[in-house]
């Protein structure tokens, strides 16, 4: 694959961004040069598939750029330095963001996946990074045939885990689809052996039920006059039928969405209308249609869904949407982004850079979290307005309660997300999440009140430091108890979170009692 083939799927492409993604792709082909991927082939096809995804996903040529470089920091000779001379600040960040986020490990335990979820989230900074590392991820699980077999299972597993959440809340739903269906097999090996017999046994022939079933509705909707509308289908995907099946008792015939088929149209009338004309067609199951066009889900995907039943016996889940709706519910939040990266003349436009340029827009149509009744009134009256997923509108909410304007509710939110929180390791890699300026104190009672109660030493990143001391973003903190250490007083001049702050009071007045009755 060369530069040629990932600027072809670009949309629109103005000469200085096919310039740039030009330049990026050479730089990675040098940088990389004799460097190979386990499946031996060279390392480059990685970075170009990379590349290819991102401009598949609609984003700009900086994000493709670096989505081309993405490893050239980390794995080669080229320095920060040649990145921002060649392409300039944001590149740059954008390609060191993606490498920061390799140091947040799975490492196999599910207690804290919420932590790490965020940190991944709160590490990567610009949304746009997360992009560029899911489409790094989505071309690792299409190769990791090739990888040793040892890392396969981590790797997958951390798939599920993190990667897959993050995708959904940013409403990716291809990406999403891509890697859960990846990581099943490894994750999951006799379930994904079951679900495979039982959707091949159930609908082994699909393919050619659900063409003779397109070719009735194309000729219907021709009919009736409605002439630019696309059709597709599809089969579900192995993992949503396997967590279904779970909740259904393993009986496939109560899964009504095996088979669906897509209808776009051009405007939200058309697709009221084609429902209609579909409830003409064949007979609608009853109690199956959903409007997520008036009511979106939570992560903004939009569509009329309803299942109907064939007379050929064909029970079909058939989701009715707009183009728009279409490439959202594909791409998520890629399909916001994108159209604000700007290229002049060869070089990225700067200073616009990091996510305080991305993020408060992403806010702006959440302002007012707290009216549930003024949101569906907004959505209703502006339906083609920018859906942002919730979760993002949500970050830092708890925090901001009281709070209703949206420019203090934006300020808010981003610095409770990204600065007044920061995310600490135990020496096996579990993450903890603390306030800013929060001590080994804090961290000990967030583990456990005893670990709290019996404090001795702490080291943090191996060395030895007071129990006052402020914990960093990244730190590994390792706490030593003896059973005879107890809280003091002045502990509770320096604690920061309310859990340790309740925790030691009660410990202090559990040894004035104790205090008392020795006397
Ligand atoms: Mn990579």
């Amino acid at each position: 694959m060369t530069a040629r083939d990932i600027i072809v799927l670009m949309q629109k492409p103005s000469d200085a961004d096919k310039a740039l993604i030009e330049q990026a792709f050479d730089l990675a082909e040098k940088a990389h040069a004799g460097h190979k991927r386990y499946s031996g082939e060279p390392y480059l096809n990685h970075l170009t598939a990379v590349g290819a995804k991102l401009a598949e996903m609609g984003m700009g040529a900086r994000t493709i750029a670096a989505g081309l470089l993405h490893d050239t920091i980390e794995d080669t000779d080229v320095t920060a330095e040649t990145v921002r001379e060649q392409f300039g600040e944001e590149v740059l960040f954008l390609v060191e963001g993606v490498t920061k986020l390799s140091s947040v490990r799975y490492y196999g335990s599910d207690r804290h996946n919420e932590s790490l979820r965020k940190l991944f989230v709160a590490t990567s900074q610009d949304i746009r990074v997360l992009i560029i590392k899911l489409a790094d991820r989505l071309h690792n699980m299409q190769t990791l045939n090739h990888v040793p077999a040892e890392k396969q299972l981590r790797i997958a597993r951390e798939t599920l885990e993190i990667y897959v959440p993050v995708a959904h809340r940013l409403g990716m739903g291809r990406v999403r689809k891509e890697l859960e269906d990846l990581a099943f097999p490894y994750v999951y090996p006799e379930e994904y052996d079951r679900v495979s017999k039982l959707l091949q046994a159930k609908a082994g022939k699909s393919n050619e039920l659900l063409e003779r079933e397109r070719k009735v509705l194309q000729k219907r909707l021709a009919e009736i006059g409605l002439l630019d509308f696309k059709t597709s289908y599809r089969v579900k995907g192995l993992f949503s039928l396997f967590h279904k099946l779970k909740r259904k008792e393993w009986d496939i015939t109560a899964v009504y969405d095996l088979l669906a088929m897509r209808v776009v149209v051009p405007t939200v009338e058309d697709c009221y209308r084609t429902l209609g004309i579909i409830h003409k067609l064949w007979r609608p199951l009853p109690g199956r249609v959903k409007d997520y066009i008036a009511f979106p889900k939570p992560n903004g995907y939009q569509s009329l869904h309803t299942t109907v039943a064939t007379p050929n016996g064909v029970i079909l889940e058939i989701q009715i949407r707009t183009e728009r709706m279409h490439h959202e519910s594909e791409f998520g939040v890629a399909s916001h982004i994108s159209y604000k990266e700007v290229v002049i003349d060869g070089k990225p436009a700067e200073g616009q850079s990091r996510f305080s340029s991305l993020i408060p827009s992403l806010f702006r149509p959440f302002s007012k979290p707290k009216e549930e009744k003024a949101e569906i009134k907004e959505t209703k009256a502006a339906p083609h307005r920018d859906k942002i997923p919730r979760w993002i509108a949500q970050i830092g909410q708890t925090h901001t309660k009281d709070k209703s304007t949206t420019a203090e509710f934006v300020a808010d939110a981003q610095t409770d997300f990204f600065s007044n929180r920061i995310f600490v390791f135990t020496p096996v890699g579990d993450v903890v999440d603390l306030p800013v300026g929060a001590t080994p104190v804090d961290f000990a009672y967030a583990i456990h009140s005893e670990v709290g109660d019996h404090i001795f030493g702490v080291k943090v990143n191996k060395k030895l430091v007071q129990l006052d001391s402020e914990l960093k973003n990244g730190d590994i903190v390792e706490i030593e108890t003896r059973k005879s250490n107890k809280p003091t007083a002045k502990w509770l001049t320096f604690v920061k979170t309310s859990l340790a702050r309740r925790r030691i009071k009660a410990a202090l007045e559990i040894k004035e009692k104790e205090g008392g009755s020795n006397k």
